[in-house]
């Protein structure tokens, strides 16, 4: 394993490089954050950039994960929140590349690919997070369509995206395997969305989304029935690297901005980098970022080698979302008052790193997930 830069993911970086520093910094300059920035997310499409890891027969980039680890990271760390949203874009494209039947890929990846369609991946319900085999969302067979009821909650892209992978109970009493998948369409009958809710943290672009007797054609059911849980932890398992580099690239960005603040203000006649306090914290910073790269990149590797890679996926969510947590926590510290100031950023990176600590499986699951692998090692 080569932790070196490639040619071909060093060009990449600089292509993402290039877009944030001529695209993305001016149009967030000028329209602020507040509503989903669709033409940056049309530009990633177009540079090739919105289905890096997909198969390039359905119009994806087909590169490797370290590829799409290495953009979500820099997008982070270059400040814009589309990292974030490329990451959710990504769940219902690997379920569809993944799990999809041939008329599912023809129709949807590519136009994913390109950036025309956004998509979301619908699991979570009020009463139903991280146990998330307690689903209540129904949906019935009547006829040749399916119709769904229920209510899921926080979800990426909710009322913006125009495709939904959305897990609904099938068949009642056998918990996990009574889930199926299903794509639900914007504008399909019966589907409606709550007002934007609002996490601490960058602006999040989520909703609650409703299922009203909404019918869908029995061809949207992905796999087969009683799939869908299956199908969402398969698409998690990876989420978890994707969620990893964007909490890498949050925690390099507040890094950065401490270090420069601690050869812009002084204290006690000289910069505050000279005290030996600051160097340490930095210093704790830095080898934090740096390990949790080094897991990441390694659940990424395994991943892209075809072998085992759940565990490290796991422990690089749990070791990077932790680390952006300490690292974002200690740039507050190092900006002293001024960092508390929403005039400052690094107060709103700190927020945002504790959300990375919950989305995706909390951090408590990433554990319980790496023990019993530890174990099942144990009990072969
Ligand atoms: C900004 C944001 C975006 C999101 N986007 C999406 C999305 O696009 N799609 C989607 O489906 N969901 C999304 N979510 C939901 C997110 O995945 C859930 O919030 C998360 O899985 C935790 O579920 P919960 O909130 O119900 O917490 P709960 O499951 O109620 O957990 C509460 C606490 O109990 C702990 N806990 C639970 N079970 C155990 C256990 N067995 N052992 C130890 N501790 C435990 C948890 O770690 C947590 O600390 C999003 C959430 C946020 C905040």
């Amino acid at each position: 394993m080569d932790y070196t830069l490639s040619e071909e993911q060093e060009q990449l970086r600089r292509l993402v490089e290039e877009f944030v520093g001529r695209d993305a910094k001016p149009y967030l300059d000028k329209h602020g954050r507040e509503d989903f920035p669709w033409p940056l997310f049309r530009k990633l499409g177009e540079l090739g950039l919105a289905a890096i890891p997909f198969p390039l027969a359905y119009g994806g980039g087909g590169l490797d994960y370290r590829c799409y680890a290495l953009v979500l990271e820099e997008l982070s760390r270059l400040g814009t929140a589309l990292g974030s949203a490329l990451a959710v874009h990504g769940l219902p494209q690997l379920i569809l590349a993944k799990f999809g039947n041939e008329e599912q890929k023809q129709k949807y990846l590519p136009a994913m690919a390109r950036a025309e369609l956004l998509g979301a991946f619908a699991l979570t319900e009020p009463h139903a997070g991280s146990d998330a085999q307690a689903i209540k969302t129904r949906a019935e067979l009547r006829g040749d369509s399916y119709v769904l009821n229920g209510q899921k909650i926080w979800i990426t892209h909710g009322g913006e995206a125009d495709v939904y992978l959305v897990m609904a109970v099938t068949e009642k009493g056998l918990g996990a395997k009574g889930i199926s998948a299903f794509i639900v369409e914007k504008g399909a009958p019966g589907l409606s969305f709550g007002k934007r809710e609002r996490p601490m943290g960058l602006p999040h672009h989520t909703r609650e989304v409703f299922f009203d007797d909404c019918v869908i054609p029995q061809a949207n059911l992905v796999g087969n029935a009683g799939d869908g849980f299956k199908v969402a932890m398969t698409a998690l398992d990876s989420g978890r690297i994707t969620i990893a580099a964007t909490s890498i690239g949050l925690a390099q960005q507040a890094l950065d901005y401490a270090l420069s603040y601690t050869l812009e203000r002084t204290a006690f006649g000289k910069h505050i980098a000279e005290f030996q306090g600051i160097q340490f914290m930095l210093a704790d910073m830095a080898a934090a970022v740096e390990a949790a790269r080094c897991v990441m990149r390694k659940a990424a590797y395994l991943r892209d080698s075809g072998l085992p890679f759940n565990l490290e996926a796991s422990m690089a969510k749990l070791l990077a979302t932790d680390a952006a947590m300490k690292v974002t926590t200690d740039a507050v510290q190092i900006y002293g008052g001024y960092g508390t100031s929403e005039d400052y950023p690094v107060q709103e990176l700190m927020r945002e790193a504790k959300i990375s600590q919950i989305v995706e499986g909390t951090n408590q699951i990433q554990r319980m997930v790496i023990a019993r692998e530890l174990l099942k090692k144990l009990r072969q």
